[in-house]
């Protein structure tokens, strides 16, 4: 990770005192950040985002220094100007997994603005762990509303040309590099606003039995479909190249292929396998010799998290007919590589229409 540059910092310190966008970057993937008490540097994360307003965003904050003597007050210090009421398992999660990739949703206080919370009486808060972030976080003293610094509907950027690439030229937005980002997925997302145990909204690195194994705490599925956040009109769709994606399993690749290229018998198409199957495909590599890029996916969840974005928009660029691309494992460890893929397969392709998610 590079080292905080201060003179950037104090540029982006002023933009976002100023009312304007800050692309910042986090260990998830990078975001479109704003001041989250000034209503018309909000608007402006919707415009250039595309983003419809009922969409809410995650407010950002600082953690207390390290060494501080009572975690637990200062926590609930920075929190207090957001929230109506902190559940002890919200405290318990907070001491454990934040600064980090885990959004925690609670009851919102009054002064939050509309425009942030898409309109809910819910508010989704993290402190994100990047050193970059959590200077200028610190400097500001307030809360930075960000979602992730892409258009409506595409792919998350995990780096700062990612950024540039989504807005290109924009003079009216200031894009903090702080290298590629660590995680490569979005954060996980709980509900811990209601009563019982907090509520999944969103997979991501932090899983369950993570959180069980290391607070004792059961998180339980959120009774809409896997892992959707709550938010009106959030659909299947998100996270999607202009390229059509495609998921297989092993046993339908080759009739897939078949299909694909018997439609287009000149097209290109990268196909991506498991490392280890790789030698199982080499008969159909050699039959579609002209149509096909193998590429090796590492069968590890957390690499799959920390490359996919990258690779979707490098393959993306490729003039590719299609992208192939096996379906993970139905385990809990890859459920946040399965959510983004389902969705990025879905809203993929050059006019597709699907874009009702982030
Ligand atoms: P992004 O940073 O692009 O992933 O977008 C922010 C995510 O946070 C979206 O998936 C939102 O649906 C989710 N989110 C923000 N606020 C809330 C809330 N109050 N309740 C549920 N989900 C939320
Ligand atoms: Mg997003």
């Amino acid at each position: 990770m590079t080292k905080p540059n201060s003179s950037l910092i104090d540029c982006a310190l002023d933009a976002i005192r100023t009312g304007k966008l800050v692309a910042i970057p986090t260990e998830t993937v990078y975001g479109l950040g704003a001041d989250a008490s000034n209503r018309d540097a909000i608007q402006k994360i919707y415009q250039l985002k595309g983003r419809p307003a009922d969409h809410p965003l995650i407010v950002h904050v600082q953690a207390p220094p390290s060494g501080s003597k009572d975690i637990e007050q200062e926590w609930l210090t920075i929190l207090s100007p957001w929230t109506r009421h902190i559940p002890e398992s919200a405290l318990i999660l907070i001491k454990h997994f934040w600064p980090g990739p885990l959004t925690l949703v609670f009851e919102k206080s009054r002064s939050v603005l509309d425009s942030v919370t898409g309109g809910q009486t819910t508010v989704a808060i993290r402190s994100p762990a990047h050193p970059l972030t959590q200077e200028l976080l610190h400097r500001f003293g307030g809360g930075i509303a960000a979602p992730s610094a892409n258009r409506y509907g595409r792919i998350s950027p995990t780096s700062a040309a990612d950024v540039e690439a989504e807005f290109p030229n924009n003079p009216d937005l200031l894009i903090l590099d702080g290298g590629p980002c660590e995680h490569g997925i979005e954060s996980t997302i709980l509900d811990v606003s209601g009563e019982g145990s907090p509520k999944l909204l969103r997979p991501g690195s932090i899983s369950p039995s993570m959180i069980k194994a290391s607070t004792g705490i059961d998180v339980v599925s959120s009774g809409n479909t896997v892992n959707q956040p709550r938010v009106s009109g959030t659909h299947l769709a998100h996270y999607a190249p202009h390229t059509p994606l495609y998921l297989y399993s092993a046993s339908d690749l080759a009739s897939q292929l078949d299909s694909l290229i018997h439609e287009a018998p000149d097209a290109k198409f990268a196909v991506l396998v498991w490392e280890q199957e790789h030698s199982a495909y080499e008969a159909l590599l050699k039959a579609y010799l002209n149509n096909l890029t193998f590429i090796a996916l590492a069968m590890d969840p957390a690499l799959v998290a920390k490359q996919l974005y990258r690779l979707l928009r490098d393959l993306d660029q490729g003039q590719y007919q299609g992208i192939l691309i096996p379906s993970p494992p139905k385990t809990e460890a890859w459920d946040a590589v399965r959510d983004r893929l389902q969705r990025a397969s879905f809203g993929s392709g050059p006019s597709s229409n699907n874009h009702v998610s982030n």
